[in-house]
């Protein structure tokens, strides 16, 4: 028998949306590590973003999972 293969999932990115393979693990939340750190240290900037975009009445490119997390749970 050979080396293993390692399986590769489909994953999207928590920060930009962008869909991305992972080999071997389904536990990643961020397709880089630029994402990763983006995604630590942008929230404020990212959430400002969004909001000048609604306040203009367009849609957000895409918005960050934490935000929408928040905007849809129950208060
Ligand atoms: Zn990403």
């Amino acid at each position: 028998m050979g080396k293993t293969n390692k399986k590769a999932y489909i994953l999207q990115c928590e920060y930009c949306g962008k869909k991305y393979k992972s080999l071997g693990t389904k536990n990643r939340k961020y397709c880089s590590h630029d994402c990763y750190i983006r995604d630590r240290l942008w929230r404020e900037e990212d959430a400002v973003k969004n909001v000048k975009m609604i306040l203009k009445r367009e849609k957000p490119k895409y918005i960050q999972k934490w935000l929408k997390n928040l905007l849809l749970s129950k208060v």
